[in-house]
Formats: structure tokens, C-alpha cells, sequence
């Protein structure tokens, strides 16, 4: 057992049929750690946190919730026992109650006054201090997946699991609503695994970031590491764009520097002007084509001839 670790899995494994949903993970979080999944739509995510929260018994393997065995050799303990809050993408907030009644659900045995006092403090967490009357009809999309969190907050979980839960809002309230998140989780002091398909989400958000395919997680580290040291093509590509160069390397858009040269060998094939900075296709002499990400300083044009260097490649 790791020293310490507030949520240790080791060896899970859960099959559907024929189909390895979660194929042998082995994860240790730390506490107050936020941990980060990125991957592909069916590479096993959900499953993966409903191994933690006890709703699935794995085939095989052990979890650990800051020490206690919860799951594996025979032994399983109820979700209710485990002290885990979920949020899930599908907002399941209670329709008949107002956001007070959904927020203090899980409080039903605190006395009145406790209880009470237990959800304006959640409320003002979640910055929803004056909402505690409306119903959940009346909130917006980003009001109501803050309700749902200060929900799964509010029995003072030890671990907070989170399936992808801003992928039914749009982008601007996902950005902004993703830092308040993450802030909250903070103020909380709460051990929190994030699972999402979204490459930003899972890099701006995670403490660390793991990377999951076909059931394992086959990369994690720290956001930047991950990023700039991806260890394979498949994590390089699925963790932001790569360009396939001449030689089998891979490299970064932003890695890709172009140099304006009126007799250069290379050719730009494309603009993409985005204000913060512009995307630049070039063809080598090869044919082969290449993707520069860069700043708005210098204009380039199609047809201009240029001269392509690469800063640093992947997977060296
Ligand atoms: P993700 O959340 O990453 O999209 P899931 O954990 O939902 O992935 O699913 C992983 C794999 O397990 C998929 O192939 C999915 O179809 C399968 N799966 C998940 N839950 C069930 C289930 N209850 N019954 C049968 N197959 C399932
Ligand atoms: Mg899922």
C-alpha cells in the first residue's frame, strides 16, 4: 500500500460480455489532489468511477479508499459507506425540490437547524448564497451544475467524482465554469477524479492528467509533462495536434517555426487567422504537409515561400 494515498486501485479489471470495459488500471491520488482521465468515448471512464464509488465490483483487483479496503478479494462495501460524492454530465437534480431541499438530500439525518445552516454554507461555496428557493426549471445550465456539486459536496465526501460534467453546456460557460469548479474543489479540500474526452478540460483542470485508451491508462503525469513528453504517437496525437514529419517524427504546430525567405524550399499552402494566433499549412519539397501554430506578428500569405525548422520534436 502507498503511504498515505487517498484513493489506490490496483489491478481493476471489469469485463461486460466480451467487451474489457476497464482492462487492469492501477492509480494511486493523493489527498487534495485533483486527477484528471482523458480519453476517447468508450475507452472505459464511467465504468472506471463506478468501480470507485461501488455502484460495478470489479473481476478483479483491489481498491483502497484512504486505506480503508473497499473492493476486491471478496470484500465490498456499499457506495453509501464509501464517502464518495458524485457529479455526473446528465444533471440529476430532484425537480420537485427547490436548490435548498436538492443541496441538503444527502443531510437528512443532520438536525434541522444543522442542516440548515449545512446548505447556506454550500451555497454561498457555490456562489448560489440567494438561490436556495428557485427550482431547478428556474436555473441556468451553469447554476445547475453548481447545485449539483455543492449536492455532492455537502455530506463532506473524502472523494469527489466528477463524469464529465460540463459536456452538456456550451463553450463559454464550460470554460468559465471549469476554473470556478476547480476552485471550489480547492476551497473543499476534496480528493477529486475528473474524467472527460476534452484535451483542454483535462489539462487546465488536472493536478495531474491520466491518459486512458481500450481500458488502461497508458500515459500520466503532470499536464505539461504529458504534453510535451507523450512517450507515444498515440498519446501525442489524442493530447493536442501533432504533424507526422518527413523522417517518422512527430511535432508540436507550435514547435514549428517558419522563417519568410524569398528563394526558401518551402511553400504556405494556408491561412487560418484566429486573433491570438494564426495557423500556417506549408508543403515541403517532400509533398508533405505540415501545420505551424504561431503568432499574429509576422503575415504570411499563400504562396509564400518560406523556411520550415522545428524547434523540438516528440518521442525522441
Ligand atoms: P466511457 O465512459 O469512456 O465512454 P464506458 O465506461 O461507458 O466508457 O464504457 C466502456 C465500454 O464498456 C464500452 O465499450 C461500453 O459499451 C461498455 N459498457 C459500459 N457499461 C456497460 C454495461 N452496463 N453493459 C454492457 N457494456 C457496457
Ligand atoms: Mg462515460
Amino acid at each position: 500500500m502507498t503511504e498515505g494515498a487517498a484513493i489506490e486501485l490496483r489491478g481493476i479489471a471489469k469485463a461486460y460480455g466480451t467487451v474489457d470495459a476497464v482492462a487492469g488500471v492501477d492509480l494511486d491520488v493523493a489527498p487534495g489532489e485533483f486527477l484528471t482521465l482523458l480519453g476517447p468515448s468508450g475507452c472505459g471512464k464511467s465504468t472506471l468511477l463506478r468501480l470507485i464509488a461501488g455502484f460495478e465490483d470489479p473481476d478483479r483487483g483491489t481498491i483502497r479508499l484512504f486505506g480503508d479496503d473497499v473492493a476486491g478479494d471478496g470484500r465490498t462495501m456499499p457506495p453509501e459507506q464509501r464517502g464518495v460524492g458524485l457529479v455526473f454530465q446528465q444533471l440529476a437534480l430532484f425537480p420537485h425540490l427547490d436548490v435548498a431541499g436538492n443541496v441538503g438530500y444527502g443531510l437528512r439525518r443532520l438536525g434541522r437547524h444543522e442542516r440548515k445552516a449545512r446548505v447556506a454554507e454550500l451555497l454561498e461555496l457555490v456562489d448560489l448564497a440567494d438561490s436556495g428557493r428557485r427550482y431547478p426549471d428556474q436555473l441556468s445550465g451553469g447554476q445547475a451544475q453548481r447545485v449539483a456539486l455543492a449536492r455532492a459536496l455537502a455530506p463532506a465526501p473524502r472523494v469527489v467524482l466528477l463524469d464529465e460534467p460540463f459536456s452538456s453546456l456550451d463553450t463559454t460557460l464550460r470554460a468559465s465554469l471549469r476554473t470556478e469548479v476547480r476552485s471550489i474543489l480547492r476551497t473543499a479540500g476534496v480528493t477529486a477524479v475528473l474524467v472527460t474526452h476534452d484535451q483542454d478540460e483535462a489539462l487546465s483542470l488536472g493536478d495531474r492528467v491520466g491518459v486512458m485508451f481500450d481500458g488502461r491508462i497508458v500515459r500520466h503525469g503532470a499536464p505539461r509533462d504529458v504534453y510535451v513528453e507523450p512517450g507515444s504517437a498515440e498519446v501525442a496525437s489524442f493530447v493536442g495536434d501533432a504533424n507526422r514529419m518527413p523522417d517518422g517524427t512527430l511535432v508540436r504546430p507550435e514547435d514549428i517555426e517558419l522563417a519568410p525567405e524569398p528563394d526558401g524550399p518551402d511553400v504556405v499552402t494556408n491561412v487560418e487567422y484566429y486573433g491570438h494566433d494564426q495557423a500556417v499549412d506549408v508543403r515541403l519539397p517532400s509533398g508533405h504537409q505540415v501545420r505551424a501554430r504561431l503568432g499574429t506578428s509576422v503575415a504570411f500569405a499563400v504562396g509564400d515561400r518560406v523556411r520550415v525548422t522545428v524547434a523540438r520534436d516528440l518521442l525522441e
